[in-house]
């Protein structure tokens, strides 16, 4: 089976490094399933799992937005922030999801709701990643 190299680069480290099968992303415009051989391309990601296929296994990371770029045989990902599933602290997460739930409910004018809404998506995100391992 053929493999493209999947790296998942954040302002901090070397997240992620190895030679998959097939990475399946959130894009800003849908789902993108790439396999090796894939058309060159650069899309902005949502805040949502990357999951990938190695073999029979799979992985799952969850990647704070940034951006994809494909290449024949590579796939960069350059984000804020992304986490391996298995390094997921999810009681961490969870509290981070009840904090931004809270301040989005309150709708005074001190809550900064963009923010919110964005802590938000990076909780759910990391539960999502956790979840789909
Ligand atoms: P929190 O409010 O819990 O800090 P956050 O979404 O504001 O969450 P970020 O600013 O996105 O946190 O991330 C800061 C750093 O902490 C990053 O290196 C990120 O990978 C890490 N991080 C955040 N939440 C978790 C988590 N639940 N499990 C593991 N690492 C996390």
């Amino acid at each position: 089976m053929s493999t493209l190299r999947l790296e998942i680069v954040t302002p901090e480290r070397k997240v992620y490094e190895k030679d998959v099968n097939m990475v399946v992303a959130r894009g800003v415009d849908g789902e993108l399933g790439v396999l090796p051989n894939h058309i060159p391309l650069v899309t902005p990601l949502k805040v949502a799992p990357v999951k990938v296929k190695i073999g029979n296994s799979s992985e799952t990371i969850a990647v704070h937005g940034g951006f994809m770029e494909v290449r024949k045989d590579k796939v960069v990902i350059l984000a804020d922030a992304a986490e391996l599933g298995a390094d997921i602290d999810v009681s961490r997460a969870r509290l981070a999801k009840e904090r931004a739930e809270r301040r989005l409910a309150q709708k005074q004018a001190e809550i900064n709701a963009v923010r919110a809404e964005m802590a938000l998506q990076r909780a759910m995100a990391r539960l999502e990643a956790v979840e789909k391992q």
